[in-house]
């Protein structure tokens, strides 16, 4: 008698769960990225307890198509690429279609959207991966995405979860990089009703470092602006005596994307060359943008890795750029001119 048979669809999403869902932050994320994928120009996020009791998103963007509402929720489902090609040309925050399926495995979620400006649209409720309501109702357009009671039917996850401080930290260091990723973009974030960060986006990267590291950062900072053939990187560097015990403050985006790249924090340092005191990092937001076809950004669920295809290159090029404006300072003594 065979034995193997395919997972039902409500299994395998579980399983998918353990992947994208790891913490309330990973759900923040999610509904982020989707929020800022749909072109929302100002987006809010409302925590309770460090996410563990709810999470909501609220955005002004397209808005989900009535239609397309329960499909949203099925494994793969994605609006964003089409063609196994779209994967080397990836312009979208998402593309895996996994989020809303592995969130609704783990949660209770209520979603309501709307994709027009005649005040209709829908709701639709799901538990546990159940659905229990879609239905119309009405709506601004945009999208309102609560997530009650992460992981309430996996209790050995629920139990892995640290304290509300924790998860809080992990939810507010990845809404701090969304905001320095997008400064066009109006973003709030609350916890029990308490504002966290809250931007205006107006596009002023600076006026967002203020408010994610205060002014006192903004003030130390360096404009940076350059490009080759192939990169351009802009943004902002920490004077060489405004630095920090390790390398959390070093944040880097790529076409729109913050990621997570050691050998792109190593070539900033050597960049700072001898500036920097032994065992302490500077402040930089930096984003590289590229063309999509440079950066293979299908490596883990999480997508905060990525791999480019001319590393060297572009490794090289960062640590020439940041060199550069140091000296601009005349912080890098230039070698004496031979008479
Ligand atoms: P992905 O983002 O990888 O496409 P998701 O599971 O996160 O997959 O979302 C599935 C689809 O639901 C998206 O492709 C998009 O069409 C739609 N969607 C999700 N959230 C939003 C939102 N806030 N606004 C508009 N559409 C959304
Ligand atoms: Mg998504």
């Amino acid at each position: 008698m065979a034995k193997i048979h395919i997972l039902d669809e409500h299994i395998a999403n579980q399983i998918a769960a353990g992947e994208v869902v790891e913490r309330p932050a990973s759900v923040v994320k999610e509904l982020v990225e989707n929020a800022i994928d749909a072109g929302s120009t100002k987006i809010d996020v409302a925590v309770e307890e460090g996410g563990l009791q709810s999470i909501r998103v609220t955005d002004n963007g397209n808005g989900i198509d009535p239609e397309d509402c329960e499909t949203a929720f099925y494994r793969h489902a994605t609006s964003k690429i089409s063609q196994g090609r779209d994967l080397f040309q990836i312009t979208s925050l998402g593309f895996r279609g996994e989020a809303l399926p592995s969130i609704a495995a783990v949660s209770k979620v209520r979603l309501v959207t709307s994709n027009t400006q005649d005040g209709r649209g829908r709701l639709i409720e799901i538990e546990g991966g159940n659905l229990k309501a879609n239905e119309e109702t009405a709506a601004p357009q945009g999208t309102d995405f609560v997530v009650k009671e992460l992981f309430y039917n996996t209790p050995a996850r629920l139990k892995y979860m640290k304290t509300i401080q924790t998860e809080l930290g992990h939810i507010s260091d990845y809404m701090y990089r969304l905001a320095l990723s997008r400064p066009d973009i109006a973003f709030t974030v609350r916890h029990n009703g308490n504002t966290l960060l809250q931007t205006l986006g107006n596009g002023d990267l600076l006026q967002v470092i203020a408010a994610v590291y205060g002014t006192q950062s903004a003030k130390a900072m360096k404009p940076i602006k350059a490009e080759n053939m192939d990169y351009t990187i802009s943004g902002y560097i920490s004077r060489p005596d405004w630095t920090r015990a390790n390398r959390n403050a070093m944040s880097f985006i790529v076409n729109g994307r913050y990621i997570r790249n050691y050998g792109l924090s190593q070539s900033i340092l050597r960049g700072y060359h001898t500036l920097l005191p032994i065992n302490r990092f500077p402040l930089t937001v930096l984003k590289f943008d590229m063309h999509p076809s440079l950066v293979d950004v299908n490596v883990h669920p999480s997508k905060l890795e990525v791999r480019f295809s001319k590393e060297p290159e572009l490794f090289a090029f960062a640590e020439e750029e940041i060199r550069k404006v140091l000296m601009q300072e005349v912080l890098i003594p230039r070698p004496a001119k031979q008479s």
